[in-house]
């Protein structure tokens, strides 16, 4: 039984630099049914987004090379990305910039710190 009733095997890409936040948010994802696919720089989320079609993409907005951004908006230009619902991780100081990313159209920010379970909960929400 998962943590919102319900099960699930949707495809999660987790796309963040910092490995031990990205061990940590796969884990609880995973405990709870979700396929996770990682990707450790913006470049390599495009790619993986492009071959796994995510159903749901959790983005870190600090990432060395393409930011966040920049990967939100190739997502949304591309061709059966343009729908994925992306959820950005932002630290507390960067309230313009997430403001900035809601507007470019993510579905849903979360603060850094934050909790794993609080993720997986907001993931289950907009994949409901
Ligand atoms: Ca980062």
């Amino acid at each position: 039984m998962s943590l919102n009733g319900a099960t699930t095997s949707a495809r999660v890409l987790v796309v963040e630099d910092e490995r031990d936040i990205a061990a940590l948010v796969a884990y609880h994802l995973t405990r709870e049914g979700y396929r996770v696919t990682s990707a450790g720089s913006g470049g390599e989320g495009l790619h993986a987004a492009s071959t796994e079609r995510p159903d749901i993409i959790v983005l870190d907005l600090m990432l060395p090379g393409l930011s966040g951004y920049d990967v939100l908006q190739e997502l949304r230009r591309r061709p059966g990305l343009e729908d994925v619902p992306v959820i950005f991780l932002t630290a507390r100081r960067e309230e313009a910039e997430r403001i900035k990313g809601l507007e470019l159209g993510a579905d849903d920010y979360i603060t850094k710190p934050f909790s794993p379970q609080e993720l997986v909960l907001r993931v289950g929400s907009i994949l409901r």
